[in-house]
């Protein structure tokens, strides 16, 4: 499964003249049993992703005594409470959405002395119920969180259910460039060509590596 992943996101590379390896893959292995997560690792992969703080917590501590070269994103909401055990767990926060849990990181990132690669993370869609910073909102939230000193590298999406995404995909690669922001953290598993298509550095792909999760 993972040579295949491999190989589709190649494929979508050279279909976008873009270069071979300028994608990242980003293995989503929230809920999935530790025996299929263990098989991804033996096979090479070294770049996951977590949804839930108290999950990665559990589980990530013994994997990466074992391969201690692997590289940790958290995908999932940051709850403002869990920012400080994220911050020494993870490698980099792809959901950075609202000020609050900028202002908690700034001061966090102060105290520890180092501070996660961030994302932050655009409601595309303006939906209601979803995470993320409004679309007009984005650009002064860049602003003010590089004032704060965080480490803004990209910007993440995650697309109406129902929707093509591929406009979505199209604004966050607007909203970074005008930025000048090279990372852009889009696509899964049944979208990630074209995300690629759209500029994705970043793609997070979980069901179609793994298999389904069962909750
Ligand atoms: C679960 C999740 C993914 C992976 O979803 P799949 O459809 O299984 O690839 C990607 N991004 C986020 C934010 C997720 O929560």
């Amino acid at each position: 499964m993972l040579d295949d992943i491999t190989r589709r996101i190649h494929d979508a590379e050279r279909a976008a003249n873009r270069a071979e390896g300028s994608v990242t893959l980003i293995a989503v292995s929230k809920v999935q049993p530790d025996a299929r997560v263990r098989e991804v690792l033996k096979q090479g992969h070294r770049i996951f992703g977590e949804n839930y703080v108290q999950e990665a917590q559990g589980k990530w501590p013994a994997f990466r005594e074992a391969y201690p070269d692997t590289e940790l994103h958290m995908i999932g909401p940051l709850q403002t409470n869990k920012a400080k055990p994220a911050m020494q767990l993870f490698d980099a926060i792809h959901t950075l959405d609202r000020p609050s849990l900028a202002q908690r990181l700034a001061r966090l990132a102060q105290e520890e002395g180092r501070c996660p690669d961030l994302f932050v993370q655009v409601n595309t869609g303006a939906e209601p119920q979803k995470a993320g910073i409004l679309p007009a909102d984005a650009d002064a939230f860049i602003a003010d969180a590089r004032a704060l000193d965080l480490p803004v590298v990209g910007l993440m999406c995650i697309p109406p259910d129902a929707e093509d995404p591929a406009p979505h995909f199209a604004m966050l690669a607007d909203i970074a460039s005008r930025n000048g922001l090279h990372n852009l953290s889009m696509g899964m598993s049944g979208d990630f060509e074209i995300a690629i298509a759209h500029g994705a550095t970043h793609v997070r792909v979980g069901s179609a590596l793994f298999g389904a999760r069962s909750y």
